[in-house]
């Protein structure tokens, strides 16, 4: 193989082979032929301060280390000639191969920045709300055998706590139960009448009726009826659900609406 020696634009001395792309400061490092003793130095690179300073590459890839570019400061100090990228591989492959240690050395970091990772950690959660609701729902999927034996371990363990947080979480959310045992005892009725239970925005139903019961047009006492009732086999779902008066919704009852409607005529 030919090698040749010129100046670059840049003032660097490029030496390799005719193939080699050689033209660039940044780039795989030509073959070296024998031309020098160090394995990481092979031309001179103009320095940025003045001067002439020695190129570096990377020793398992062979890229041209760039100071703090690719090639952090602390790494050039004690003379590691290895790019970012081959270092953040190399430690993905101990963190795999060492699960154990890479696992305490976290806990420890973690120990040690409290405050730090905690900001940490919201900014992320923030940033991630989709990425984590999937990867709950998976975790939760897969050890559903686990988290309900620790739940009720933790149940028995903490049982007075629990009782009195969750009264104080009633007393200062009153709208909050009401919505819920709403919805609790339509889930159980649907339950016990073997249909189909979705979880509806009321206010999705309310807009869609415009705030009138669709079958007096009185905008007072309004309720969610269900077009089919429960006990008729009618699913709590979007399209079964319409705006109804109390007074019309329970004169309904659990009749159907052609019954309903032929009586009242
Ligand atoms: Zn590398
Ligand atoms: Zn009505």
């Amino acid at each position: 193989m030919r090698v040749s020696k010129r100046v670059g634009t840049e003032g660097v001395l490029l030496i390799g082979s005719r193939h080699a792309e050689s033209n660039s400061i940044v780039g795989k490092r030509p073959p070296l032929e024998g031309l020098t003793s160090s394995p990481h130095v092979s031309t001179l690179t103009a320095n940025p301060v003045g001067g002439l300073a020695m190129s570096r590459y990377c020793r398992e890839c062979g890229v041209e280390l760039v100071p703090s570019g690719n090639w952090p400061l602390s790494r050039e100090k004690y003379g590691h000639y290895i790019c970012r990228r081959c270092v953040n591989a190399q430690s993905k492959a101990y963190r795999k191969t060492h699960k154990a240690q890479a696992a305490a050395t976290m806990r420890r970091w973690r120990r040690a920045h409290k405050g730090y990772y905690a900001r940490y950690q919201k900014y992320w959660w923030k940033t991630n709300q989709t990425r984590k609701a999937a990867y709950n729902k998976a975790y939760q999927e897969k050890h559903r055998v686990e988290i309900a034996a620790y739940r009720k371990c933790y149940r028995a363990a903490n049982s007075d706590r629990m009782r009195t947080n969750k009264k104080r979480w009633q007393r200062a959310n009153p709208d909050k139960v009401k919505a819920m045992n709403y919805r609790a005892n339509l889930r159980r009725r649907a339950r016990i009448a073997h249909v189909p239970f979705e979880r509806v925005d009321r206010e999705v139903i309310f807009q869609a009726d415009a705030y009138h019961c669709v079958y007096c047009g009185s905008t007072e006492k309004l309720t969610i009826d269900h077009i089919v009732p429960l006990a008729k086999g009618g699913a709590h779902i979007e399209e079964n659900l319409v705006i109804a008066c109390r007074s019309c919704n329970g004169s309904k009852g659990t009749k159907t609406l052609v019954v309903w409607l032929a009586q009242r005529r």
